[in-house]
């Protein structure tokens, strides 16, 4: 485990908040990796992976097509087009791949067009439930051994599945256990939809939560949050495949409102600023943590290349493309980022960009005895939230179910008894 490596800082006060001593006398943790060793580039940065390495290709998959796209292969195979419609019914709106429920085709065809055009993307190798079943974490293996992970949750009045976009990671972040061993590879545009497509499945049978609750029927995800596995952004235009077939009418895609997908990045952001243009009104998310440079160079490497105001005015930017109000996400973490002068620049430099485009999820950790990336006390949180508030930025503590599970934000990685679990399905 790394030493903590605690220093003494002192900031001034800010005029905002005169009289805050304790402020200025707290202290100041520095990043660090735990327990593993960041790579580094040849300036001794810590290497950022943007290209996704060279791997073998996934099946290429039905969902990986437009509908269009989807009518030639039909076509290719020597079946009239509106086939491609039926098999986009029983794969978006009854979420079987199976051919044997694939009643309406032809008896004949069936095996053929479902082994070309629908083959098994992932293999559930490990499910965690917890909250009494109504949070749901899948460890899967893609085709080539990689494993991703997904967590699917139950709210009153709504079910949301947090995905993976890639296989690994490329950002390098020092709290984050999915970024250790770098980028494995970029997920397909199918291998991302197939994670909700099997959650849905799940639910349709009866498979979150106690199954005597009422209203269960017809209840599918409602909301996806890409806050798995990799950064979204790095993976972009399979993601946005991706997004664009969950907004589709259903058959042809899932039927799914922009407005309940949301798409977090540490900060990419010529990346934001093509989502801007997209004109598909999904909540935008910015891991945004800390709102001066000195700290986000060592918490968020890429910050490296594209600075907090950087950041933030393309996601000020994106508000107004789309509308949308934006998402700060900022994981409160004791003595490293929790200080009453941080919530108050962040709300300075928010406020410098306007009011009422944007609202901020402090994130709560879990307590981490002798780790420095533990919990904000519950009074400095609540100080944090308050002077956010005060200034005018709305601000709420953010749910973090699936800590317990560690499918939360940033926690999502294969064990060694994930791996050995996976090697012994192969
Ligand atoms: S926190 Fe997000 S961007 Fe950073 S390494 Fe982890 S998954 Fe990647």
């Amino acid at each position: 485990m790394t030493e903590s490596p605690r220093t003494r800082q002192t900031r001034p006060v800010s005029a905002s908040t005169p009289g805050k001593i304790r402020e200025t006398s707290a202290p100041q943790v520095r990043p660090a990796t735990e327990g593993w060793t960041q790579k580094k580039d040849a300036e001794g940065r810590p290497l950022l992976q943007f290209a996704s390495p060279r791997r073998g290709k996934p099946p290429v998959h039905f969902a990986d097509f437009t509908p269009a796209e989807r009518i030639e292969k039909v076509k290719e195979l020597g079946l009239p087009g509106f086939r491609a419609k039926q098999l986009a019914t029983h794969y978006f709106t009854h979420y079987t791949s199976d051919p044997a429920e694939m009643t309406d085709l032809p008896a004949a065809r069936r095996e053929e067009l479902v082994t070309t055009l629908m083959p098994p993307l992932l293999t559930e190798v490990r499910r965690l439930e917890t909250d009494r079943g109504d949070t749901i974490k899948f460890l899967w293996r893609l085709h080539d051994g990689a494993l991703v992970e997904s967590v699917l949750m139950r709210y009153p009045g709504r079910i949301t599945l947090c995905v993976s976009s890639q296989a690994g990671c490329g950002m390098n972040c020092p709290f984050c256990a999915t970024g250790q061993a770098g980028l494995t590879r970029n997920m397909s545009t199918a291998e991302i939809l197939d994670q909700i497509v099997r959650a849905n499945r799940l639910i349709a049978e009866g498979g979150l939560g106690d199954p005597r609750k009422v209203g269960h029927e017809g209840e599918r995800v409602t909301n996806i949050v890409f806050m798995g596995m990799g950064e979204p952004l790095a993976n972009y235009m399979r993601v946005m495949d991706a997004v664009r077939t969950m907004v589709a009418p259903q058959p042809e895609g899932l039927g799914m409102s922009a407005r309940g997908i949301t798409v977090s990045t540490v900060g990419l952001v010529p990346a934001i600023r093509k989502l801007s243009d997209e004109n598909i009104p999904v909540t935008f998310a910015l891991s945004l943590h800390a709102p001066d440079d000195q700290l986000r160079d060592e918490l968020i490497p890429v910050n490296s290349r594209w600075k907090v105001d950087e950041a933030l005015d393309a996601a000020r930017e994106y508000f107004e493309k789309t509308g949308r109000r934006v998402s700060i996400e900022y994981a409160l973490i004791k003595d490293m980022n929790d200080h009453a002068w941080r919530a108050d620049l962040l709300a300075e430099k928010l406020n410098a960009r306007g009011r009422g485009w944007v609202h901020v999820n402090p994130i709560p950790l879990n307590p981490t005895p002798g780790s420095i990336w533990t919990s904000s006390e519950k009074d400095v949180q609540d100080e944090f939230v308050r002077r956010l508030n005060d200034a005018g930025i709305p601000t709420t503590l953010r749910d973090t179910r699936g800590k317990e599970i560690d499918g939360a934000c940033g926690q999502l990685v294969a064990t060694s008894e994930d791996e050995a679990a996976a090697a012994a399905m192969a």
